[in-house]
């Protein structure tokens, strides 16, 4: 039986809902959440992905600015910035896009973002909270991985799970999710040994890898849930031959926009996984829009964190 596709539109719907309720209910007790993005010059990609969040801001009701300083900003001007909106009490959220141009210090960048207001949760402080579980800010792409488990009914506790990657945006803190979920955790990287073997282990196996397709059926346990993060835009015809020669029922319209534009969207897991997976996050439509969706529930909850405790 092929596996269950796991909807990461229709959840982060869902959550876009939950929070456009809160920022609701926040409205009566006049308090309009805030987030402020930084978005220094001018990288396409980067510039896609603010538009994205930027839009999101306006469906939930949140209020959203942005800030666009050149290619050549210094360290200090965006240290100048980011204490600034820092300081302003408006504001609730401050996200500094990545990558920052080259002459620019991202780490002291990021650690100059107040941690109260740190959405991307990658300040060493909201990283410390997580893995003692306190309240704080958890990076967005982790904490979607959890949503879709929790919200598609996948059981976390007690069960195998195998992050493979270990970055600090992704592998790490889905492994620290997954932990204070109760499950048993393994991550693996480029150098682990049987990477297949390993991952045969996984209830739960979660690619976080930046490889188009390099999941492969014989890393799957039958029936295991795989949660694919990864986004590689593939333009080699020979690859894309690779992964959808055989497969899915969508190979058809897959290769006509691939003819169109020339590239396809496509995860770290190879697709014939849905062959042997129980459940299956698809890319695109899986862990993908959950990453906007926890951007504007990180802003509500940071809003509520510092406005309205202690
Ligand atoms: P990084 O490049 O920072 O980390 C990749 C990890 O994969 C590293 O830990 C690396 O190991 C490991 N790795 C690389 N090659 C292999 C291999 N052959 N075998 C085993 N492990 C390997 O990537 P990110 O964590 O930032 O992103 C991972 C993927 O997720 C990318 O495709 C990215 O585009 C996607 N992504 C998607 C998001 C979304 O919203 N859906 C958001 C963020 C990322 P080592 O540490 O040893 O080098």
């Amino acid at each position: 039986m092929p596996a269950r596709i796991l909807d990461g539109t229709k959840i982060a719907h869902d959550i876009r809902s939950e929070v456009a309720a809160e920022v609701k209910a926040m409205a009566a007790a006049g308090v309009r959440p805030g987030l402020a993005v930084v978005l220094v010059g001018h990288n396409p990609a980067s510039e896609i992905y603010v538009r994205g969040k930027v839009k999101a801001c306006e469906e939930v009701g949140l209020y959203s600015e942005q800030h666009t300083p050149p290619e050549t900003a210094t360290t200090a001007e965006l240290l100048t910035l980011v204490e600034d909106l820092n300081r302003r009490d408006e504001i609730d959220g401050i996200l500094v896009q990545l990558p920052l141009p080259p002459q620019v210090d991202s780490k002291r960048v990021l650690m100059a973002v107040d941690p109260a207001k740190d959405v991307d949760g990658f300040h060493p402080v909201n990283v410390g909270f997580l893995s003692t579980q306190r309240p704080g800010l958890v990076p967005c792409t982790p904490a979607g991985v959890i949503e879709i488990l929790k919200r598609s009914g996948i059981p976390i506790a007690g069960q195998e799970a195998v992050v493979v990657g270990r970055s600090d945006i992704v592998g790490k803190p889905a492994a620290m999710l997954l932990i204070n979920a109760n499950a048993t955790v393994t991550v693996c990287h480029s150098k682990t040994h049987d990477l297949p073997g390993v991952c045969r282990r996984a209830d739960i196996l979660v690619a976080a890898i930046g490889r188009a397709g390099m999941i492969t059926r014989d890393f799957v346990k039958p029936g295991a849930t795989v949660i694919d993060v990864g986004m590689n835009k593939v333009t080699e015809p020979a690859e894309f031959q690779r992964l959808f020669a055989r497969g899915l029922a969508d190979n058809a319209k897959r290769e006509e926009t691939f003819h169109a534009k020339g590239w396809t969207l496509v995860g770290d897991v190879h697709p014939q996984v849905a062959e042997v997976a129980g459940a299956l996050t698809p890319v695109p439509g899986g862990v993908g829009p959950l990453t906007i969706a926890m951007l504007m529930y990180n802003t509500v909850k940071a809003a509520k964190l510092r406005r309205f405790s202690g």
